[in-house]
């Protein structure tokens, strides 16, 4: 028989930091309990927030399902703009460019993925560029978007358009922060100077503020940014530093004047020590240089972002210092670290708010008594740690495949041993084109695919059961597709015109 316990339900839950991770989690908590939890959130206005993570991934539209937010209403507040992928410029080779679109490649047919096809196809001369065949890939450089699938004609790729947002930071807090005051949540301003435990377990109970003032919970979400006040000074949660794989270790932001319309896409070109990003919002163009302090110099790092803007620039730039690795318990007794508390990958692939949002997600599935039974927290860290590591492993390959000669810092991470995980990943590919997904990882087949082969890395061969279908036949599922995609990119408005319509900021 098991032993009857104790614990009561959780009634409280302290936030403790104000960023997109401190009113992300208050907005989500405070929605699925009602007034049944009271939900505190302390942040220092002072301290402030680290104010970058504009691009997001397409997971973002199920939070934002959840939380009953109006699409229309949130791109205008943010001054938002739709993303229908990346642009990887010069990562292979200088010179190189593709996009990694989210959505589909064509279609599967039998059991088996349309890149099947197209690589036989395409050994035979017959099969265009990948991206032809992926209603992203074709539709973002001609800055062509739409979102509603309500005028799509029956079966189109239209109705199942994947897409994502580019918004700016700091009003993405706020607007979160409104829903969330208004759902209940009781914000504290103030500077959290000490943390107090007790307990048999040694849970924290109290937070002080510099006034002396102490706030107490059940549970308490440690979203105080890379500071992490909780789960790394008050706990000492080790850290795992995966800088060996993925060595950039600063960045310059600086957003500049909007010139043209905003692209539908993101945009980031590999540099001689890094990388740049490009994101385009309603009222200015977010950029910013990614690069590794081992590599270069502070002062050649902002020269070169500053010579490669394309409007005139709004800031000085601003400097940031991270290294990419994860906590090794994202909970550990009382305590739930989300986004930088708990970890940072660099946002090469814009994964820093998607793993906040699915840190919230497997907490409201997991969630505790005021006993935090550790057979919660043992799942919940092994579910984090598999989904960061293998977003690692996606990041690492942008980079360990390029044939890029021209400085050390591409020499090295062309030479570098990767991670088992991931030399598999590539060994598989390499075989015959294949790829399996593991659990719940975030990017799939499309993902993978797009960047391996964008970044010429070809498969030595196809699945041999696409030896079976007729040549004629092959070739006119590949013409279909084309022609598919391409009809109806040429319905889709303008990314421009579809914002003026639809969310364009007062
Ligand atoms: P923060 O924004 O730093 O918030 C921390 C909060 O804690 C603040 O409110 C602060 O006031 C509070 N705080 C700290 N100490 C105390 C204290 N003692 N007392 C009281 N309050 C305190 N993510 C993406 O998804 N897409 C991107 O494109 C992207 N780009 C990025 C680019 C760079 C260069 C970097 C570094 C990150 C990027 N990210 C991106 C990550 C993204 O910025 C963060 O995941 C996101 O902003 C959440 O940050 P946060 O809330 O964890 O921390």
């Amino acid at each position: 028989m098991t032993e009857q316990r104790t614990a009561r339900p959780i009634r409280s839950v302290a936030i403790i930091g104000g960023g997109a991770a401190g009113w992300m989690s208050a907005a989500a908590i405070s929605k699925m309990f009602g007034r049944t939890v009271d939900v505190v959130l302390v942040e220092s206005e002072e301290i402030g927030l680290i104010g970058v993570g504009e691009a997001t991934v397409p997971h973002l539209s199920a939070f934002n399902r959840l939380l009953e937010i109006d699409e229309a209403e949130f791109v205008r507040q943010t001054q938002g703009s739709f993303k229908l992928g990346i642009q990887f410029n010069d990562w292979g080779q200088i010179g190189d460019s593709y996009i990694h679109g989210f959505g589909t490649i064509g279609r599967d047919v039998g059991m088996l993925p349309f890149h099947q096809y197209w690589l036989k196809a395409r050994a035979e001369g017959r099969g265009g560029d990948i991206g032809r065949y992926s209603l992203n890939t074709v539709a973002a450089p001609l800055g062509k978007f739409m979102a509603s699938a309500s005028d799509a004609p029956p079966n189109s790729p239209l109705a199942e358009i994947a897409y994502a947002y580019h918004f700016d930071a700091v009003l993405y807090a706020r607007f979160l922060r409104r829903r969330a005051e208004a759902q209940g949540v009781r914000r504290v301003e103030g500077k959290v100077v000490a943390v107090h435990r007790g307990g048999t377990r040694g849970f924290v109970e109290t937070v002080q503020l510099e006034t002396g003032e102490r706030i107490g919970a059940d549970l308490f979400l440690d979203c105080t940014g890379f500071r992490a006040l909780l789960i790394g000074d008050a706990l000492d949660v080790g850290f795992d530093d995966w800088s060996q794989w993925l060595p950039c270790d600063r960045a310059l932001a600086v957003p500049c004047e909007k010139v043209g319309p905003p692209t539908p896409y993101t945009r980031s070109t590999a540099r001689e020590a890094g990388w740049q990003w490009r994101i385009p919002l309603q009222h200015r163009t977010g950029n910013g240089y990614v690069y590794s302090s081992r590599f270069t110099s502070d002062e050649r790092a902002a020269d070169l972002l500053m010579r490669n803007l394309d409007g005139k620039p709004l800031a000085d730039p601003k400097p940031l210092r991270f290294t990419s690795g994860m906590r090794r318990r994202l909970w550990d007794r009382n305590v739930v670290a989300v986004g930088l508390a708990g970890g940072f990958l660099e946002p090469l692939e814009s994964t820093a708010i998607y793993l906040i949002q699915a840190g919230i997600n497997r907490l409201m599935q997991l969630f505790p008594d005021s006993d935090c039974d550790p057979a919660l927290q043992t799942s919940y860290n092994a579910q984090s740690a598999f989904e960061y590591e293998r977003i690692r492993d996606f990041l690492i390959l942008h980079y360990h495949v390029t044939q890029r000669t021209d400085s050390d810092f591409w020499t090295y991470v062309r030479t570098m041993a990767v991670p088992d995980t991931l030399r598999h990943v590539i060994d598989l590919f390499v075989a015959n084109g294949q790829f399996f997904r593991s659990g719940t990882e975030m990017f799939g087949l499309t993902s993978w695919v797009q960047v391996m082969l964008g970044q010429g890395l070809y498969p030595q061969s196809h699945h041999p059961a696409v030896d079976w279908v007729a040549p004629a036949d092959l070739h006119a599922l590949v013409d279909h597709v084309e022609k598919v995609v391409a009809s109806n990119v040429s319905l889709m408005p303008a990314h421009e015109q579809f914002i003026a319509r639809c969310c364009a900021a007062s």
